[in-house]
C-alpha cells in the first residue's frame, strides 16, 4: 500500500497489529476514524490508553478489575465455598454470562506447557494453595481446555491439594475451552458446569 501521508500510513500500520486485523480492513478503520468528530476519536483513543494505563489484578482471584478487590470477590451474595479455576478472565466473561454460577473465580493465567518453557511457577498456583488452605473453600471447579496442557495443570492442581479437604471437580468435557469457550453457546456452557465429575473418576473414565 502506497501512501500520501504519513500520519495516515502509521495509524493503517497500528490497526494492522491487532489480532485478524489486515492492512485493508485497518485501512477501513482509520478512514473511519478519520472522518469522525475530533472529540469522538479523542474518547476513542482515551478509553483504550486508560484500560491500559488503569487496568488492576484482583488480589486474590488476578480477575481483570479497575479496584484491588475485583467485582466478583466484593459481592457478598457469591458463594465462598466454590472457586471455579479458569485459565485467563475471558473465560469468566463466558461463564458469566450463563447466569448459572454463584462462586468465585481462580484465574491461573495460562496452563502448564513445559515445550513453550511455562512450568507452574510462573501461573498463579501457589495463590491457589493459600486460598485452599485460608479461606473456607470446598470445592474446585477445574474449567480448563480439555488437551495436554489442561490435563497436566489439573493433575498437578490436584497433586499439591491432595492432602487438603478440598473435591476438585471438572466441568463436562463436551465442549472446547480455553480460548474457544467464549464462542461455546451458554446453554452448553451452563450445562457442561452443572453436570461436573470429581477429578479421580475423570481419570478413571479415560
Ligand atoms: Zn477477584
Amino acid at each position: 500500500m502506497i501512501f500520501s501521508s504519513k500520519l495516515i500510513e502509521d495509524a493503517v500500520a497500528e490497526f494492522s497489529k491487532l489480532p485478524g486485523i489486515g492492512k485493508k480492513t485497518a485501512l477501513r478503520m482509520v478512514l473511519h476514524l478519520l472522518n469522525a468528530n475530533v472529540n469522538e476519536v479523542d474518547v476513542f483513543s482515551s478509553t483504550i490508553a486508560r484500560m491500559r494505563h488503569e487496568i488492576k489484578f484482583c488480589k486474590s482471584c488476578h480477575n481483570v478489575s479497575d479496584t484491588d478487590e475485583c467485582t466478583v470477590c466484593s459481592n457478598p451474595g457469591r458463594n465462598r465455598s466454590q472457586v471455579c479455576v479458569v485459565e485467563n478472565f475471558r473465560d469468566i466473561i463466558a461463564i458469566e454470562s450463563t447466569q448459572q454460577y454463584s462462586g468465585l473465580y481462580h484465574v491461573l493465567g495460562g496452563l502448564i506447557a513445559p515445550l513453550d518453557g511455562i512450568g507452574p511457577e510462573q501461573l498463579k498456583i501457589d495463590t491457589l494453595v493459600e486460598r485452599v488452605k485460608k479461606d473456607e473453600i470446598k470445592e474446585l471447579i477445574m474449567a480448563i481446555s480439555p488437551n495436554v496442557e489442561g490435563d497436566t495443570t489439573i493433575y498437578y492442581i490436584a497433586k499439591k491439594l491432595k492432602e487438603m479437604p478440598v473435591s476438585i471437580t471438572t466441568i463436562a468435557r463436551g465442549i472446547s475451552f480455553g480460548g474457544e469457550l467464549e464462542y461455546a453457546d451458554e446453554m452448553t456452557l451452563a450445562k457442561s458446569i452443572s453436570k461436573r465429575l470429581p477429578v479421580e473418576n475423570y481419570v478413571n473414565v479415560r
